[in-house]
């Protein structure tokens, strides 16, 4: 049978924008809800500025905890700049997310810094982690499009993607920041960047603005990639952005894959008592479909 890697993203992408700031327990609970549905992978937190992004104030306490309980799972945080790095080096995480934008008003707006200049620190720090014995993952934001630049050049993510295959990235996230993909480009895009990283294995992290995240997660997949990032519900997104829409969600895909007759690791039933408790936590309906049907007995178990 075949596999897919499928990366839980709610507790960091899903919650970052969140105007509700949940409660440390909650976010353990929430974690372990996850972990029980089968999620071997789970990115939990990012090592950003708390006065920016409130929700992640308690990135430390969060990581600490779920690397002592849960010894089963791989633990990762997003790092952007070297301080972030030296508080994942201090709680002691090993799994790290290290990305930087295609587009330069993303990356000013993001971390106030030009788009050439963080991939330099990218570069730097991919080095520095490695060194350190970090598991990383090097990820291009906003590499199907930016909503204030337009298209991104496909040349130039490709020539980004072989400066981190060089750089020793052990594999490239391309992210659909903002839902501009379909299915097309991400054909195109996977095909260039492929040819570009040579054997460096690609993840997608795929937002469904505009209602094509499954497409091109297919897409995707029939291109050859094995691994995703994806959120319980479709959490993510910002509630003061019309529009603005999280993962692909993670039960739509796991879903997508038992149709195709691909094992996940992943237990549907179990999954949607993690998004029926983000649902309860902020007090809203998520997007997510597969969950609301499964309660109705349709599908069936
Ligand atoms: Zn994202």
């Amino acid at each position: 049978m075949e596999t897919v890697l499928l990366e839980d993203h709610s507790l960091r992408d899903g919650l970052q924008a969140e105007a509700r700031i949940l409660r440390l327990e909650d976010k353990l609970a929430l974690f372990r809800l996850l972990a029980e549905a089968g999620f071997r992978q789970i990115q939990a937190a990012s090592f950003v500025d708390p006065r920016v992004i409130p929700q992640m104030a308690q990135s430390e306490e969060l990581i600490r905890s779920v690397l002592r309980d849960f010894p089963e799972v791989a633990v990762s945080a997003l790092v952007l700049n070297a301080r972030g790095l030296s508080r994942a080096r201090a709680c002691g995480v090993r799994h790290l997310s290290l990305s930087s934008s295609a587009s330069d008003w993303h990356s000013r707006r993001n971390v106030g810094r030009s788009a050439a200049e963080a991939f330099d620190e990218l570069l730097r720090m991919i080095g520095e982690a490695r060194a350190s014995g970090f598991a990383v993952q090097a990820g291009i934001q906003c590499a199907f499009g930016c909503v204030h630049e337009g298209p991104i050049p496909e040349e130039r993510v490709a020539a980004m993607a072989k400066s981190l295959a060089e750089a020793g990235a052990p594999e490239i996230n391309l992210a659909d920041t903002t839902g501009m993909a379909n299915p097309l480009l991400v054909r195109r895009l996977i095909r260039k960047v492929q040819e570009a990283a040579g054997e460096t294995p690609l993840a997608l992290h795929l937002h469904d603005t505009r209602g094509l995240g499954i497409a091109n997660l297919l897409a995707a997949w029939e291109c050859g990639v094995r691994r995703f990032d994806v959120s319980a519900g479709g959490l993510g997104g910002c509630p003061f952005v019309e529009g603005a829409a999280g993962n692909v969600a993670a039960e739509d895909v796991v879903h997508l894959f038992e149709q195709l007759g691909v094992a996940t690791g992943i237990d549907l039933s179990r999954l949607c008592r993690a998004v029926r408790r983000y649902e309860e936590l902020l007090g809203r309906r998520l997007p997510g479909r597969v969950c609301r049907v499964l309660a109705t007995g349709v599908l069936g178990n």
